[in-house]
């Protein structure tokens, strides 16, 4: 099984022709509100891959706590819910989106900024991959890393969004995945683009046994380790819309390995299952079935 610790967020998505300058009110040319969050997202994605999911998640005693609760159920996601006090709202995302699908991101944490370490029990039954992202605070990751609590698990620490603190969490995180802008934070670098760039991220790694996977993009991804690294180049399309790409990436990869398939073999597979989420538009609405990806490899 895969266990998740991470965020629910209602998006609330907003399509306009360009993005405010400081000062100015735009008017949308037509809002969604669909749901989301990094861990959500994940949860989602390595269900529909398969995975045995459970996910520590915290929402607010709301309508769209509610809202979320079924969204995540009706997706086989067993939600382990984290209490928080009356008043704390369900996390928000706010995001405007251009016509050249640029966008700007405003997150109202709420709910997901409440879950405490002491809120970490013991792991879910037969979990054997662990991943978190960093969204929800990090004393609470470090409590679901413990290495007493998590055995011989596999822990997967998805770096997003880039929070200089979380650089403690490294040493007890077996693999770390990042996208380029990430990365480029975290290696104090202005920009990485592509595989040459992407071998920066061995300044990163804490220990031989550690794995780093960087996501290019249009590039694909690839995983570098301290004296070797492996691409796999994406799959083809024009990209509809690419909110989620990242998220589908990183639940089906933790599916795969779930599953004991090697980290260079699982790569190809989550680059078709993002490439895949581009096509359709919102976090968990785009997350694809397994099947679907299996079909398109077999082609
Ligand atoms: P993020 O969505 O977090 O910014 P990336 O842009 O690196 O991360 O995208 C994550 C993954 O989604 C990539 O590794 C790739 O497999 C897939 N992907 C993203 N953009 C494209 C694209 N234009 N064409 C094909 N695959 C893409």
């Amino acid at each position: 099984a895969v266990e998740i610790l991470g965020s629910i967020n209602v998006d609330i998505i907003a399509a306009l022709a360009n993005l405010p300058r400081p000062g100015e009110t735009v008017l949308a040319r037509s809002t969604e509100k669909l749901p989301g969050g990094k861990g959500a997202n994940q949860a989602v994605a390595a269900s529909r891959f398969g995975a045995d999911t459970y996910m520590i998640g915290a929402v607010g005693k709301d309508g769209d706590g509610v809202w979320m609760r079924s969204i995540l159920e009706t997706d086989g996601v067993h939600l382990l819910p984290v209490d928080v006090a009356s008043g704390t709202p369900t996390g928000m995302a706010y995001i405007a989106l251009d016509a050249a699908g640029e966008n700007q991101i405003i997150v109202a944490p709420g709910a997901n900024m409440a879950i405490t370490a002491d809120a970490i029990g013991g792991a879910a039954p037969d979990a054997r991959v662990f991943l978190a992202q960093l969204e929800v605070p990090i004393e609470a990751i470090a409590a679901f890393f413990n290495p007493d609590r998590v055995g011989h698990g596999l822990r997967l620490l998805n770096c997003a969004p880039a929070i200089p603190e979380a650089r403690a969490l490294f040493a007890d995180t077996d693999i770390l995945i990042l996208n380029q802008t990430e990365l480029a934070e975290y290696a104090e670098l202005d920009t990485v683009n592509g595989v040459d760039d992407a071998l920066a991220a061995r300044q990163l790694i804490t220990r031989d046994d550690q794995s780093i996977v960087v996501t290019l993009g249009a590039g694909g991804s690839c995983v570098v380790r301290r004296n070797s690294h492996c691409h796999a180049p994406a799959v083809k399309v024009v990209p509809v819309d690419t909110i989620g790409a990242g998220d589908c990436f990183v639940g089906a990869l933790a599916a795969l390995l779930d599953e004991g398939a090697r980290l260079e073999d699982a790569l190809p597979i989550a680059n078709a299952a993002a490439a895949q989420a581009t096509q359709v538009a919102g976090g968990v609405p785009s997350m694809p079935m397994r099947a679907m990806i299996d079909e398109m490899l077999a082609e």
